[in-house]
């Protein structure tokens, strides 16, 4: 233990100017103690009042359920083993600790189970596989002509290009795998009549689904009473099966998406979040960070659409890769007061070492060089992460304190976290007033 691992299981040091940010939490906390002694007369005197983010412009979430995660089977919520604060979240530090009852070990194998999924990926004949289907040169020839047009506007500008050459790839996959190659079904149409079907429950895998990796099949019969075919709708997690079906809703996508990403040579994660859906995140080599990718939504880098988009409150967020786990909740809920879920599954010492435990499992027969270099990472994205927070709180503050007592030079270290409290945020990013992209449903 003298290298670099054992350093990543002390407690979090909160690096960022620690004394004010403190201050500026103590007095958050004292405002909204204060508030919250005058809510009981307000409710009883007012109707509900909109909250003061809602914004027509921001789209509804989309009416299609989410799936389940594709490997496992629906997580059910476990009662909390005792009340958690979101002291994780908010930066402050705390010491991992193995888990000690039976909800907090479920949680531990809950993400332990879903670790595996990126690790599937690593497989040289799945991967050309994969390669022979995408149109390497097509999508080459966009990315590079989309990163000269980004060079060439920073050029005006005297600046550096947005995204990089490798960005741009992913960026023209992500088109083509939404456009092209990938089908959204909700219901799957009747294959012999082609009329739309009527949900009929679920039925067991037949021996050759088995054997093609799905666990669960739904069933549908056919609308057209001349016609009352059964269509089966086999839920596949296996990446190889996914290639041949091109078909599924949002846990499908995410899986052979993120499998494509690595295809062509990306740093890959593969996202679970705790209310049952799931995404994909690339590092970008060029922005020296993860980036959020939708591949069901076609979203590149819009992590709020989830929490500002689409009014979900979320508990976890955790990504997974060949190289371990990482809890990015903070990527996606900017704002935890109100786009939070609580965060009961299991008390957040024991989410920390979890993480730890399925990194050092990952990691441990790397290089020490290697692994140095995924410690460095680490302590970069916490570091990206807890600004996330601290630009939160400190827009929460100033949106308590209209003068603007708080300063904002949080906004001069990261500019990526400026416009965090803007409602102008979805607007800017072409979700206006069009609402989520639905143009894939009952296809
Ligand atoms: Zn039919």
């Amino acid at each position: 233990m003298a290298d670099g691992r054992h350093r990543a299981t002390q407690p979090v040091s909160n690096g960022y100017d620690a004394a004010s940010l403190t201050h500026e939490f103590e007095q958050l906390m004292r405002t909204k103690r204060l508030n919250r002694l005058h809510e009981p007369s307000r409710s009883r005197t007012h109707s509900a009042s909109p909250s003061p983010m809602s914004n027509s412009s921001i789209p509804p979430p989309p009416t299609r359920a989410p799936p389940p995660p594709p490997s496992l089977g629906s997580p059910t919520a476990a009662p909390s083993p005792k009340p958690t604060t979101s002291s994780a979240l908010r930066g402050l530090p705390i010491m991992p600790s193995p888990p000690q009852d039976a909800a907090s070990l479920k949680f531990y194998n809950l993400l332990k189970g879903l670790s595996v999924t990126p690790t599937k990926y690593e497989n040289p004949g799945l991967l050309d596989e994969a390669l022979s289907v995408i149109p390497l040169d097509r999508l080459y020839s966009e990315a590079e002509e989309e990163s000269q047009i980004m060079q060439a506007q920073a050029a005006s500008v005297a600046g550096k290009p947005e995204w990089g050459y490798q960005d741009c790839v992913i960026r023209a996959l992500l088109r083509w795998f939404k456009g092209s190659f990938f089908q959204f079904v909700n219901n799957p149409p009747c294959s012999k009549c082609h009329m739309p079907t009527i949900a009929q429950g679920m039925t067991p895998p037949t021996p050759d689904e088995t054997a093609r990796g799905a666990t669960r099949v739904e069933l549908y019969r056919c609308s057209d009473t001349s016609c009352t075919a059964h269509e089966r709708f086999p839920r596949y997690s296996d990446v190889w099966q996914l290639l041949q079906s091109r078909r599924g809703r949002v846990g499908e996508w995410a899986n052979c998406f993120s499998m494509f990403c690595r295809a062509v040579g990306a740093r890959v994660r593969w996202v679970w979040n705790s209310e049952d859906y799931v995404w994909t995140e690339v590092y970008s080599e060029h922005q020296r960070r993860w980036v959020h990718v939708d591949a069901c939504e076609g979203a590149w880098d819009q992590p709020r659409l989830y929490t500002e988009g689409w009014q979900r409150k979320i508990s976890y967020c955790v990504a997974f890769s060949i190289d371990g786990a990482t809890d990015v909740t903070r990527r996606y809920v900017r704002n935890f007061s109100r786009h939070g879920s609580p965060r009961n599954r299991a008390p957040e010492e024991v989410v920390l070492w979890s993480i730890h435990e399925i990194r050092r499992k990952r990691r441990e027969n790397m290089s020490k060089t290697d692994q140095r270099r995924l410690i460095k990472e680490d302590e970069r994205e916490e570091k990206e992460l807890r600004c996330y927070m601290a630009s939160a709180l400190a827009a929460e503050i100033n949106n308590m304190l209209p003068q603007g007592l708080t300063s904002r030079r949080e906004d001069q270290k990261h500019p990526g976290a400026r416009q965090e409290a803007s409602t102008e945020w979805l607007a800017a990013r072409g979700h206006g007033n069009s609402g989520p992209d639905r143009s894939h449903e009952g296809r």
